[in-house]
C-alpha cells in the first residue's frame, strides 16, 4: 500500500488536531468553512486519497466508518442531515484524503448573511 503524502492536511489534523469526536481509527472535526449550521467532516486515520480507494479498507473497518458517520450525526443532535463525499477535483474534492461531509440544519443558502444579520439587529 503506498504511503501517504508528507503534506497531507488531514493526516496532520488526525495526528494533532482538535476533534469533535475520535474513536476506533476515525475522527470528526468541524469544517473550517461550514455550508450548514452543522458541518462536520469524518476522517479515517488511514490515508486513502479518495472514495475511489474504498476497497483498501477491510470490510469491518468500512462498516465501522459508516457507523461512526451515523453516530457522530446523532451525537451532534441531528436526525435529518446530508452525507456527502466529493470524489475527484472536478467533483469538488479539494483535500485528497477520504472524508465524509455531514451537513445538518439550515444550509448556507438559507442562513442570513452578516449584513442581513446586522440589519435585523438594528
Ligand atoms: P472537499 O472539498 O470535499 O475535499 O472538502 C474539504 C473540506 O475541508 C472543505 O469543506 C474545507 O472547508 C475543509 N477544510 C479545509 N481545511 C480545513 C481545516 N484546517 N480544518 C477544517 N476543515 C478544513
Ligand atoms: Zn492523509
Amino acid at each position: 500500500m503506498p504511503s501517504p503524502p508528507d503534506d497531507c492536511l488531514f493526516c496532520s489534523i488526525v495526528r494533532q488536531g482538535t476533534y469533535v469526536r475520535k474513536a476506533n481509527g476515525f475522527v470528526a472535526i468541524e469544517d473550517i468553512n461550514p455550508h450548514a449550521e452543522v458541518h462536520l467532516l469524518i476522517i479515517p486515520e488511514r490515508h486513502v486519497d479518495s472514495f475511489r480507494e474504498i476497497s483498501e479498507f477491510p470490510a469491518r473497518e468500512a462498516k465501522r466508518m459508516l457507523e461512526f458517520v451515523a453516530d457522530t450525526a446523532r451525537q451532534a443532535g441531528l436526525t435529518d442531515y446530508r452525507v456527502q463525499v466529493n470524489v475527484g477535483a472536478s467533483a469538488g474534492q479539494t483535500v485528497f484524503h477520504l472524508h465524509w461531509h455531514v451537513l445538518g440544519g439550515r444550509t448556507s443558502a438559507d442562513m442570513p448573511t452578516k449584513t442581513e444579520t446586522a440589519v435585523e439587529v438594528m
